[in-house]
């Protein structure tokens, strides 16, 4: 595989020939890559399954992994969900255009490859403008996973899209670095209560104060071979640069003591060390690479940094990066450390004394 990839920048000057030119490509069934306010997504038509198969061809993507499809208004959940129950309605209200995706029972209309077969599709509106002319243009739903190669950390921008994508792809669309910087919290309202199946960039609380206290939340655990695995996704490796990555998870002035200790063990036999921290625990710790995570109490920082980070200390050479799990976990904080965990080969956690 390797075709020319074009490199859209877009500006105000040529957004409306530079969108109209990219959604030709993915009326014929090709791949175009585009900013969205969680990350960069890669979109094909996601009715035409011979478009879907090239997303998961260009991501090395396990086919058991369903996509998002993207819509530009509300009432194109329709088109593609059997329906909409009340407490589903009301997240759409409340939350659309925005990093919300639910999981609906599916028309035939989507096809298996996009659902990865199951009889639900999971279907978001993204807040972002280039995406949503993108879409409208196009005038077809947009199948679009992170334009990333499957396992490694998501993109933020159009230049980690090209360093994982270059030649797989028919084009992205540079639209600068995202808003939010992780994927959409996914919900399933296919029952009566609804539940979430991974956190995001909508905070647990924000949508418990929408859809009532009965929703059943999310917790990280290990996956078994034997348990039901509600969110295909939730199976695979996910995030992680080629660098081990470690976690350090506790409150705040421990973890920043252990990752002292863990640097200058590490120094002591020679290891190179990246650190992705907290201000915070920067304040205490010096090593080779560092990237910050802003502060503590900050987590939309760190949703921003995360993924930029892991890429850019993976680039520097280090033989470990460690990583600062004192972040607040509330809000988009949930979604940070569950891809914290999912990025590390290893979790310390401190408990309370
Ligand atoms: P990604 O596009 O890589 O951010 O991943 C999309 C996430 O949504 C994955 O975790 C999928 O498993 C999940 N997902 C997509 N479609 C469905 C579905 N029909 N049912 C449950 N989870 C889904
Ligand atoms: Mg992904």
């Amino acid at each position: 595989m390797n075709i020319t990839t074009e490199v859209f920048k877009v500006d105000s000057s040529n957004f409306d020939e530079t969108i109209k030119r990219a959604a030709l490509i993915l009326k014929k069934g090709g791949l175009v890559a585009f900013p969205t306010e969680t990350v960069y997504g890669l979109g094909a038509d996601a009715l035409n399954p011979e478009a879907v198969r090239k997303i998961f061809e260009a991501k090395g993507r396990p086919a058991d992994n369903p996509l998002i499809v993207h819509i530009a208004a509300k009432e194109h959940l329709h088109d593609l969900a059997m329906d909409v129950p009340a407490h589903a309605a009301g997240l759409v209200d409340a939350f659309w255009p925005g990093p919300l995706t639910l999981v609906l029972k599916r028309k035939n209309i989507v096809p298996d490859i996009t659902t990865g077969g199951l009889d639900t599709v999971a279907v978001r509106m993204p807040d972002n403008q280039i995406a949503l002319e993108l879409i409208r243009q196009a005038g077809t739903p947009i199948a679009a996973p992170s334009a990333n190669v499957s396992g490694r950390p998501s993109p933020t921008d159009a230049g980690h899209v090209i360093a994982d994508l270059a030649g797989r792809i028919d084009a992205v669309i540079d639209g600068g670095s995202v808003r939010i910087g992780v994927e959409s919290t996914v919900v399933d309202v296919t029952g009566d209560i609804p539940v979430i199946l991974r956190p995001g960039g909508i905070g647990i609380e924000d949508i418990r104060k929408c859809a009532g206290d009965a929703i059943i939340g999310y917790t990280d655990r290990a996956v078994g071979e034997e348990e039901a695995v509600r969110s295909p996704g939730m199976k695979y490796t996910h995030y992680s640069p080629q660098t081990e990555v470690v976690l350090v998870e506790g409150s705040g002035a421990e973890v920043s003591d252990r990752i002292s200790e863990l640097v200058a063990a590490a120094h002591e036999k020679g290891t190179r060390v990246g650190l992705l921290v907290t201000d915070e625990t920067a304040s205490h710790v010096s090593t080779d690479e560092m990237y910050s995570l802003g502060e503590r109490d900050r987590p939309e920082q760190a949703a921003r940094s995360l993924f930029t980070g892991l890429r850019w200390l993976d680039g520097r050479g280090v033989d470990v990066i460690i990583v600062d799990g004192s972040v607040n976990h509330e809000g988009v904080g949930a979604a940070v450390l569950n891809r914290l965990r999912k990025a590390a080969g290893r979790i310390i956690e401190i408990s309370p004394k």
